[in-house]
């Protein structure tokens, strides 16, 4: 199964990954970290990307679908994977689910819906750890010791591209690109929408229903 997470940044994709991922035993690909990576790494791909993804706009598709194709084929992901972060535009969208059809791989698309003030508020806000990626927010979560990951104790940071005008960009290709792809999802019965406005905690029980009628849904028949 490929379980597509989406929404706008920060509105829980990252978080709600690594719960399904603890659970199932997914592995969870975000386009994000694996890009943040190469740009740590200081690689040809990492110099390429670093000044579209510290400026908000998206790295063009072909790499983020080589990356893709890439990550998908290894043995970790033979039962099942999450992508957090992808597709984000309709031809990803478009390519990313004629390579699902040809390989039988079934396809559950979850939108966490976040409004815009919301975002903005969780993102001027948020630091995340640069090794793992748990997030945590500056006023309600932050790190038990200052700039020091509770999970990994890896460095806790606010990225680059969370200020206030790169975040306002940010949604505005979220709402010009990615958002055309629901209707793309949509017409082909994959796609649920969930309210990303509730607790951590509700917003997992939401999608573990979804997944639950997806699992019956082909095994009950
Ligand atoms: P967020 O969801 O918080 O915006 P991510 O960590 O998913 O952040 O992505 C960070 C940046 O990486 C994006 O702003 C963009 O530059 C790049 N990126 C990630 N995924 C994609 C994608 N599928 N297509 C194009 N660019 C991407």
């Amino acid at each position: 199964m490929a379980l597509l997470l989406m929404g706008p940044p920060g509105g829980g994709k990252g978080v709600q990954s690594k719960i399904l991922s603890a659970k199932y035993g997914w592995p969870q690909i975000s386009t994000g970290d694996l890009l943040r990576q190469q740009i740590k790494d200081c690689t040809e791909l990492g110099l390429k990307v670093e000044n579209l993804t510290k400026s908000g706009q998206l790295v063009p598709d072909s790499i983020i679908l080589d990356m893709i194709f890439e990550r998908i084929q290894q043995p970790d992901c033979q039962k099942g994977f999450i992508l957090d972060g992808c597709p984000r535009t309709l031809v990803q969208g478009q390519l990313l689910d004629q390579h699902f059809q040809s390989h039988h791989i079934k396809t559950v698309v979850l939108v966490l819906d976040v409004p815009d003030e919301q975002i903005k508020e969780r993102l001027l806000h948020r630091i995340v750890c640069e090794k793992c990626g748990t997030p945590y927010h500056t006023k309600t979560l932050p790190p038990k010791q200052e700039g020091i990951c509770d999970r990994c104790q890896g460095n806790v940071i606010k990225r680059p591209d969370d200020s206030d005008a790169i975040i306002s960009d940010r949604l505005k290709i979220y709402h010009q690109q990615t958002e055309p792809l629901f209707e793309f999802y949509s017409s082909k019965g994959y796609l649920t929408r969930i309210d990303g406005t509730l607790s951590k905690e509700e917003v997992s029980e939401k999608i573990e229903q979804v997944l639950t009628h997806y699992t019956c849904e082909t095994t009950c028949q």
